[in-house]
């Protein structure tokens, strides 16, 4: 299966994420885009999220089951455990193996914002670890990736007691990690020794996403609480005079960042894309590469 994974069969994987577009126009341009921009580049797999609450289910699957009919890309599913019972998510398995995707980034998923935290149903999980072992029981052929947060997840302050969440996922089955964005690759660095002291092996794979306006900065200090913007990326950022010369800090930032980790060999490279090209593209580009293969 070229999927990260215990094998390492594709090293470094290069992967982009994508959400679930919610009109059939939206539907037809990210397939297109998909199609144009992102199959060129050979990525290893493309991941389309699911919205906690399950408000995308039928989304998350229609936009898979395309991508993979008309692209042959390998596709993983985000599958959240808040907003689905036991029985919900064995359907969602079900669906799944009947369509040949058997590849799932298993996650606890966070309520919608301003709503009050979400209380475990009886019938569901607490944890995406809850997730991940129900996955590897119901088929163990099942390629399961889980969320690691190189800067810490903001509602576990106690940093050790973090660790030993997250080993309790790979413990549970998880093959990979994919991790929360981050715009200084010493926090990717030493959270990938952390994992080694605390006995986790499998690879680890660096989320990036790029700054493309002082919009998206803002929305990603909102939707990423806790993510550290560095003076030197947020200094480039003040002194940019329009949305392009911030769109072309951010895309110089990010290459810089993945040309380190793949010199660092880093297992991959997960890009947030907003259903976007042109910054990945771009970054591509400025790496010397146009492929996965050429890594
Ligand atoms: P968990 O591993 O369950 O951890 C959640 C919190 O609970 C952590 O603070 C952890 O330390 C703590 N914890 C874990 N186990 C225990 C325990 N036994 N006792 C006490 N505390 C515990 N969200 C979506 O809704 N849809 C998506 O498609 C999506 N995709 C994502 C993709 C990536 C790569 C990443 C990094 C995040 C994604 N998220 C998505 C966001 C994610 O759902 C949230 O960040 C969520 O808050 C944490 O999810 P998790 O899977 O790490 O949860």
């Amino acid at each position: 299966m070229p999927l990260p994974g215990k094998q390492r069969e594709h090293h470094p994987s290069i992967s982009f994420e994508f959400f679930p577009p919610k009109t059939e126009k939206g539907f037809t341009k990210l397939k297109e885009r998909i199609k144009n921009d992102f199959v060129p580049l050979k990525p290893s797999y493309v991941s389309i999220t699911y919205g906690a609450g399950g408000g995308t289910r039928d989304l998350t699957k229609q936009t898979l089951l395309a991508i993979k009919k008309e692209t042959g890309l390998p596709v993983v599913s985000h599958l959240t455990c808040v907003g689905n019972v036991r029985d919900e998510i064995r359907t969602i398995l079900e669906d799944y193996r009947s369509a040949g995707i058997h590849n799932v980034l298993a996650l606890r998923g966070d309520p919608p914002k301003g709503s009050p935290p979400v209380l475990p149903n009886p019938d569901g999980f607490a944890y995406a670890a809850d997730l991940v072992r129900f996955i590897k029981e119901y088929d163990s052929s099942f390629n399961v990736g889980v969320a690691g947060f190189p800067e810490g997840h903001p509602a576990t302050p106690n940093r050790l007691v973090e660790m030993d969440h997250l080993k309790e996922k790979v413990d549970a089955g998880a093959d990979y990690i994919c991790t929360q964005l981050f715009f200084d690759n010493n926090d990717f660095f030493d959270f990938k020794e952390r994992c080694l002291l605390s006995g986790i092996t499998v690879p680890v794979i660096a989320g990036i996403m790029p700054v493309v306006s002082r919009n998206n900065l803002q929305r990603m200090a909102e939707l990423s609480p806790g993510t550290r913007f560095p003076a030197g990326l947020l200094k480039s950022v003040s002194r940019a005079r329009s949305d392009e010369q911030v769109e072309q800090i951010g895309i110089h930032w990010a290459a810089q960042q993945v040309m380190e980790l793949l010199a660092a060999d880093t297992a991959g490279v997960h890009f947030y894309t907003l259903n976007q090209s042109r910054a990945t593209r771009e970054i591509y580009r400025s790496l010397g590469i146009d492929d996965s293969e050429q890594l």
